[in-house]
C-alpha cells in the first residue's frame, strides 16, 4: 500500500483566511487597485504575449525593468514566481539535505516550511524581548551552529521592525555562510542593501512585487546578488518559472517609476496615520496594548487578549492577522483604517480587559 512520506504526511495546504470579510487587513497587500491608465498597458501586455511559445527563461525584459527602477545592474537580477518560489529554490539549490539554515523567531513563517520540504534543519534564534535582533548573538550562533545559510526578513514580517543598514552590513561581513536578506517590505523603508550586492560574496537580497507594487496577483519576485551567485540561482531554478503574461505585465508596471513612487508614498502615509490613531487610542486606554514602531505597510500590536480582539474584529467584518498574543494589521484605505479604529475603540470601551 502506498504511504506518504513523513515530510508531506502531516502538511496541510496553505489556506489564507476565507470568508466575505468587508475589510481585509490580514495579508499585507496594497490597498491601491490598478490605476486606470495602467490597466490599458496591462491589457496590451497580455495581448502581445506569444501564447504558443515558452517564455524567456531568463526573463530579461522584466529583470531589466526591475534593474532600471532600482538603479542596479540587470546582470545581478533573477526573476521568480513570487519571492516565495525563490526562497524554495535557494533552500533546495544552495543547501544539502541535513544542512542547517539559521533564521529568527518571530519571522516569516514560510522559511520553516520550505526548509522542512528541503530536508534542511531550521534553527530559529529567538529575538530579544523587545523583538529586536541581537546582532552579536546572531553572529556567534551562526558560527557555532555551522549554518550554511542565514535567512531573515528586513524590515521584519511580522514585527514591522527594521535592522539598520550598518548592522546588516556588519552581520554579512561577520558570517561565513550565505546570507539571504528578504527585503519584501524595503520599499517602505530606506535601508536597502540592493545596491551593494557586488561587494559581498555571500549576499542574496529578495524583493517582491506583491506588497508596495500592488501586484500580489502577478506572482513576481526577484533575487539580487553578485554575478557568481546570480548564475547559480539561474542554474538552480526551473527554466520557465515566470510565465510570459507575468513577465510582460511586470515590465509594464515596473516601467511606471512615478506611479510606483506615488503608490509607496500613499501607503506609507496610510500606515503613519494608522499608527497615530492607535497611539491616540492608547492615550485613552493606557497600557491596553503595545504598539511596535513600524518600517512597513502594517503595524504589529501586542495584546494579552489578542484572540478575543481578533474574533471581535472578525465579527465586525474586519480581518486582521492573529499571531499568538499579537495582531498584525495592514494599513488600508482611509475609510478602512477609520472603521478599524472605531471597532477597536468599541471593543476596548466594553472594558473586557483581562
Ligand atoms: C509577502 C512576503 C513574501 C513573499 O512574497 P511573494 O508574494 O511570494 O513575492 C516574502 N517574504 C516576506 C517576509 C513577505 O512578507
Amino acid at each position: 500500500m502506498y504511504q506518504l512520506n513523513s515530510k508531506i504526511r502531516d502538511l496541510k495546504p496553505y489556506e489564507p483566511l476565507e470568508g466575505g470579510y468587508r475589510i481585509r487587513l490580514d495579508a499585507n497587500e496594497s490597498f491601491l487597485s490598478l490605476a486606470p491608465e495602467l490597466e490599458a498597458k496591462m491589457i496590451d501586455a497580455c495581448a502581445c504575449t506569444l501564447f504558443h511559445r515558452y517564455p524567456d527563461p531568463m526573463a530579461r525584459q522584466v529583470c531589466q525593468a526591475f534593474a532600471d527602477y532600482y538603479k542596479i545592474s540587470p546582470e545581478s537580477v533573477t526573476a521568480g514566481n513570487g519571492s516565495d518560489e525563490l526562497i524554495s529554490v535557494l533552500m533546495t539549490a544552495f543547501l544539502a539535505k541535513g544542512d542547517t539554515v539559521l533564521t529568527l523567531s518571530p519571522d516569516f513563517s514560510m522559511y520553516r516550511f520550505y526548509a522542512s520540504l528541503a530536508e534542511v534543519n531550521c534553527l530559529e534564534l529567538v529575538k530579544k524581548s523587545d523583538l529586536t535582533i541581537d546582532v552579536d548573538e546572531l553572529i556567534s550562533v551562526a558560527a557555532q551552529s555551522k549554518a550554511k545559510m542565514l535567512l531573515f526578513s528586513n524590515p521584519c514580517n511580522p514585527t514591522s521592525l527594521g535592522l539598520s543598514r550598518e548592522q546588516v552590513r556588519r552581520l554579512i561581513r561577520s558570517i561565513d555562510s550565505l546570507v539571504v536578506l528578504d527585503e519584501a517590505y524595503m520599499d517602505f523603508w530606506d535601508q536597502s542593501l540592493i545596491r551593494e550586492v557586488a561587494e559581498y560574496d555571500n549576499l542574496i537580497v529578495l524583493r517582491t512585487c506583491s506588497k508596495a507594487l500592488g501586484m500580489a496577483a502577478l506572482r513576481l519576485g526577484f533575487a539580487v546578488s553578485n554575478p557568481t551567485l546570480t548564475n547559480a540561482i539561474k542554474a538552480g531554478k526551473s527554466p520557465y518559472n515566470v510565465n510570459a503574461i507575468t513577465q510582460n505585465m511586470g515590465t509594464a508596471v515596473l516601467s511606471e517609476h512615478k506611479k510606483i513612487d506615488e503608490a509607496v508614498k500613499k501607503i506609507v502615509e496610510s500606515r503613519v496615520v494608522l499608527s497615530q490613531k492607535l497611539e491616540k487610542l492608547l492615550e485613552k486606554y493606557p497600557g491596553r496594548f503595545f504598539l511596535y514602531p513600524s518600517c512597513t505597510n502594517f503595524v504589529f500590536l501586542h495584546l494579552s487578549d489578542a484572540r478575543q480582539v481578533y474574533e471581535q474584529l472578525l465579527s465586525c467584518g474586519i480581518a486582521v492577522r492573529l499571531m499568538g498574543d499579537s495582531l498584525r494589521i495592514t494599513a488600508g484605505t482611509t475609510a478602512e483604517n477609520t472603521e478599524l479604529i472605531s471597532a477597536l475603540q468599541h471593543i476596548f470601551s466594553q472594558g473586557k480587559q483581562p
